[in-house]
């Protein structure tokens, strides 16, 4: 059988200072509309109409308890003006292993987080796309940006594995946000048991998207993993199934001697649930512990991009004005933007492009807001 191609080595995200270039005096927020996010990720994302642009200090809740294994690192700042080239990982930092948090609430990243001024990381959900995702990368490719693609385990199939392969040789990073991205998850019986298989499904499914080398062998290995006549969805029988399912996932690893492929640390829950105010402390308990027990970081967000509202009309989800605030906003409040793969490409170059013309935010990656603010090396070994 054959070995992976090299595609399959992670190239972790790095931080990349967005170029300052002033030209035409400071930027100029147009508060039109309102700035929120998705339909797919239907939830109470505050919106950005309803809420200071400007968030003082003693306004801001306090941020979650930060776990720290290791001494705090120097801050890595990104350098202004210059690109800074992907990094790899920081050696001096111990590596992040299994964070815990508390006992309703993963270690991760929250609403009400401080923010460091003037940067931003970009997230993108929902993925992958055949089509929309590659436009989007090359979007960031041609910027020079790099993101955080939180992928839904049943979107990769044998059209789009082939974006989970172009993201890691980007030098993206790769998220977690479940198999069936079903919005109620943590209210099932059995919620922790099914919220765990359906991280390690996704990573599963990760993982037969970096071994194959054709949509044929990509069909292969889907079957194998999960049986000839598996569904698309089939959640409601997942818990059920999974040890069987798990058991043939590491008989395929095995098979490609256990080749090194992708671990995601990063897990991002559909619709921001069980943190949301409907949700009860028993299901974030169920939540926190199938995070914990995948070893996960969990990720959420304060602002997004109104992309994907079905009201607003074309010329509205296109408007680079409008995703251009969604970024700022984004920097100041929580500083993690959610996008999702479905944003047209035009609308989030011209935005993007704003960003960098007028103002002087940097983008920086996931990696590196962990690295700060948990004082640890979020890069995994490969997996032996
Ligand atoms: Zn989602």
């Amino acid at each position: 059988m054959r070995r992976p191609s090299p595609p399959c080595r992670p190239l972790p995200a790095s931080a990349v200072s967005v170029e300052r270039r002033r030209r035409g005096g400071p930027f100029v927020l147009m508060l039109l509309g309102t700035t929120s996010a998705c339909v797919a990720c239907a939830m109470w994302i505050p919106d950005a109409g309803d809420l200071p642009l400007a968030v003082a200090p003693a306004q801001r809740a306090k941020a979650p308890p930060a776990v720290r294994p290791g001494t705090a690192p120097p801050t890595a700042e990104p350098v202004r003006g210059r690109p800074v080239r992907p990094r790899a990982s920081d050696p001096a930092l111990p590596p992040c292993g299994r964070l815990t948090g508390t006992p309703t609430r993963p270690a991760g990243f929250y609403f009400a987080d401080r923010t460091v001024p003037g940067q931003v990381v970009l997230t993108f959900d929902d993925g992958p796309l055949h089509g929309k995702t590659r436009r989007l990368l090359a979007v960031l490719r041609a910027r020079g940006l790099r993101a955080t693609f939180f992928v839904v385990g049943q979107m990769i199939n044998r059209r789009s594995y082939r974006v989970i392969q172009t993201l890691v040789r980007d030098g993206h990073i790769l998220g977690n946000h479940t198999y069936h991205h079903d919005l109620g998850m943590a209210r099932v019986d059995q919620a922790e048991a099914r919220i765990y298989a359906e991280f390690q499904l996704t990573q599963a499914m990760v993982d037969i998207a970096l071994l194959a080398e054709s949509p044929r062998q990509f069909d292969g290995l889907r079957r194998r993993l999960l049986g000839p006549r598996a569904p698309v969805r089939f959640r409601d029988t997942l818990v059920r199934t999974w040890p069987a399912i798990e058991r043939r996932w590491r008989a395929i690893l095995a098979d490609y001697g256990n080749a090194s492929l992708y671990r995601m640390v990063y897990a991002r829950p559909p619709g921001g649930n069980p943190f949301g105010p409907a949700f009860s402390n028993t299901a974030r308990r169920a939540y926190t512990r199938a995070v914990h027990r995948a070893g996960l970081i969990n990720v959420l967000w304060r602002s997004g991009t109104a992309n994907d509202f079905r009201y607003l009309s074309r010329e509205e989800r296109l408007s680079p004005n409008r995703i251009a605030r969604s970024i700022v906003f984004a920097a100041r409040v929580g500083g993690i933007l959610l996008i999702h793969d479905q944003i047209p490409a035009a609308g989030l170059a011209a935005g993007l492009d704003d960003v960098i013309r007028f103002s002087n935010l940097h983008v920086i990656s996931l990696s590196q807001m962990t690295r700060r603010r948990y004082g640890c090396e979020p890069i995994p070994p490969l997996r032996p």
